[in-house]
């Protein structure tokens, strides 16, 4: 029964675009489990999938506007150090938007992080996690939420300021532009005194009148 499951499984994702990797299964974010830490390190419990990057409440802001269907890629792997910590290796892939902080104009930057994440139980236990390991505090009763987990994930490595690459026009620039933009059609106008001052020009000396001075100058000799 189990081998026509997966011949089922083979045959759904022979229909898949070959833009999507076939072994990620995007998945809802309201299926994603809440578990126990302690047990999932001791089993070495491995998550892997896609979720919609708005389905996570606290990543909404950052979905791009022109794809809202955008995946966050996630794998996520529970275990234990010789040491016996609980520790958890994330790993997240992903699409985000934010502002350009040059053109104020939203931008599309992909977000890859991964992380080691060192579950405690209290803020003293905390300070002593090593600068490598992210502490994350679980509750008395030791449990996580998977949801919560890839939030903070992509919250952590959300660049501070974004910025194109190519260089964009400063915000401050395309409003001093507009402002000045009916200074510069005034120039184009035309000016109603340069008319004016062609017509008080001196007539000039005819060719006739040229003719006439010589014609005199002979007359004299
Ligand atoms: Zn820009």
């Amino acid at each position: 029964m189990g081998k026509s499951a997966n011949n089922a499984d083979s045959v759904l994702k022979a229909g898949v675009p070959a833009t999507e990797p076939a072994e990620v299964l995007v998945q809802s974010a309201a299926s994603l489990p809440n578990l126990f830490v302690r047990a999932s390190c001791d089993s070495e419990r491995v998550f892997r999938g896609a979720v919609r990057l708005g389905d996570l409440p606290r990543l909404v802001q950052w979905v791009p506007m022109d794809e809202p269907d955008t995946l966050l890629a996630f794998s996520l792997r529970f275990f234990r150090d010789s040491g016996r910590d609980l520790l958890a290796e994330i790993s997240v892939q992903t699409t985000v938007q934010m502002d350009c902080a040059r053109c104020l104009k939203p931008m599309s930057l992909p977000l890859v992080s991964s992380s080691v994440l060192h579950f405690v139980y209290n803020d003293e236990q905390a300070q002593h996690v090593i600068e490598a390991r992210e502490p994350v505090l679980i509750d008395a009763e030791g449990r996580i939420g998977i949801a919560e987990l890839l939030e903070e994930e992509v919250l952590m490595a959300l660049p501070p300021v974004a910025m194109h690459e190519h260089q964009c026009r400063p915000a401050w620039q395309e409003t001093a532009s507009k402002e000045a933009l009916p200074i510069a059609s005034a120039e184009l106008r035309p000016n109603p005194f340069a008319a004016l001052a062609k017509q008080w020009q001196k007539p000039l000396l005819t060719a006739q009148d040229e003719a006439v001075r010589e014609s005199k100058q002979v007359d004299d000799e």
